[in-house]
């Protein structure tokens, strides 16, 4: 049996209101969106236009090539190649719906004209200590995914029969890379059921994952052997293992949005590993991927030392240096977790 929705009626009441009749609607997300980020606001933009409103997904920035299947996603808006159309529907919309993230800050391009707009500002999200930054904030950090919770909280609107082949596609696709392949303690026999019901309504599980994991081009997959073959590096004392990219490294693979996305994984799945990481170079700054196995949380130290956050056992961060003082800090940090690493 489904547990409890998540969205209590009384909660989503104000909601179901203010959707009563045709809105003009962003759905926006966080900076670089992953499968979580595109599935959840596709699936929401699916659902919206299904219900008669004028919805338009507006992205921060780019987002990877293996996500350009999701329906729906030719009529995406990024908002650093079209800005002046993005600025008008955002002073024109109603209400703006902001999915998988916490602080307005994490859609950096975006976050002036989301906190500064008049609209009803509508927050879903899975991580913990969302700000006060929308009219209604739906933040369940237990979830596996915004996925999860955008299909959630159509089933609370009453509208689970509007949940087409589409929709189900979407939300099967963030739930399945926020979880890694359903593989994370997140995801949870309820999710299971959820994703069964979503092959129900003609989710392509399938394809979904070739689409996601088998699209990869031929120089990310030699990047990838480059990664571990030539930049691995194990710490075995404190069971971490990191690899790094550079500029060049990067330049030399012609590496574009999204190939760098899993490869933090390669130095997770060493035997006896707890703490993985990976580091490459942007134009801005240096971004910094941390994964654990187990009880060990990362996110205090992305938090502490990376300018970042996110869940347990995936989080991420930048730092404002070269890629070797980012290296350093990690390395020279290590001791401070000792116990909770070697237990
Ligand atoms: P990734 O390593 O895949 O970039 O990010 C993993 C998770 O860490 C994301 O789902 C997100 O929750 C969090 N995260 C990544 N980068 C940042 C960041 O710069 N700031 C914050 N607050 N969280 C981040
Ligand atoms: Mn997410």
């Amino acid at each position: 049996m489904i547990q409890k929705n998540r969205f209590e009626y009384e909660e989503i009441l104000p909601v179901i209101r203010l959707f009563e009749y045709p809105k003009k609607i962003i759905i926006t997300t966080h900076f670089k969106p992953d499968g979580d980020a595109m599935g959840s606001s596709l699936a929401m933009y699916n659902y919206l236009i299904a219900k008669g409103h004028d919805a338009t997904v507006i992205t921060p920035s780019d987002y990877p090539e293996f996500l350009f299947w999701l329906p729906g996603n030719d009529k995406v808006i990024e908002y650093p190649k079209n800005k002046e159309l993005a600025a008008k529907l955002f002073s024109e919309a109603d209400i703006i719906i902001c999915l998988d993230f916490n602080q307005p800050n994490r859609t950096e391009t975006l976050e002036e004209v989301i906190t500064t707009s008049k609209a009803k500002k509508i927050l879903i999200d899975h991580h913990l200590h969302p700000a006060s930054f929308c009219d209604y904030t739906f933040s369940y950090p237990l979830s596996c995914a915004t996925c999860e919770l955008v299909y959630q909280f159509i089933v609370a609107m009453d509208d689970s029969n509007i949940i087409n082949k589409d929709i189900a596609n979407c939300i099967y696709c963030g739930i399945m890379t926020d979880t890694n392949s359903f593989r994370f303690e997140t995801m949870t026999a309820d999710t299971h059921r959820i994703i069964a019901d979503l092959m129900d309504k003609g989710a392509e599980n399938y394809k979904i994952h070739e689409n996601v994991f088998d699209n990869f081009s031929f120089d990310r997959m030699k990047m990838v052997g480059f990664c571990m073959y030539n930049k691995l590096q194990m710490i075995p004392q404190f069971k971490t293992a990191f690899i790094s990219l550079s500029k060049e490294d990067l330049e030399e693979f012609e590496s574009t949005t999204g190939d760098t996305e899993g490869i933090v994984n390669i130095a997770l799945a060493i035997k006896d590993v707890k703490l993985a990481a990976f580091f490459y170079e942007t134009p801005k700054c240096i971004k910094i991927s941390l994964r654990s196995k187990g009880s060990f949380s990362v996110k205090e130290m992305a938090q502490k030392y990376f300018e970042g956050g996110g869940h347990r056992n995936a989080s991420g961060g930048k730092a404002f240096t070269s890629i070797e003082e980012a290296i350093n800090l990690f390395v020279s940090i290590l001791p401070e977790y000792r116990d909770e690493l070697l237990k």
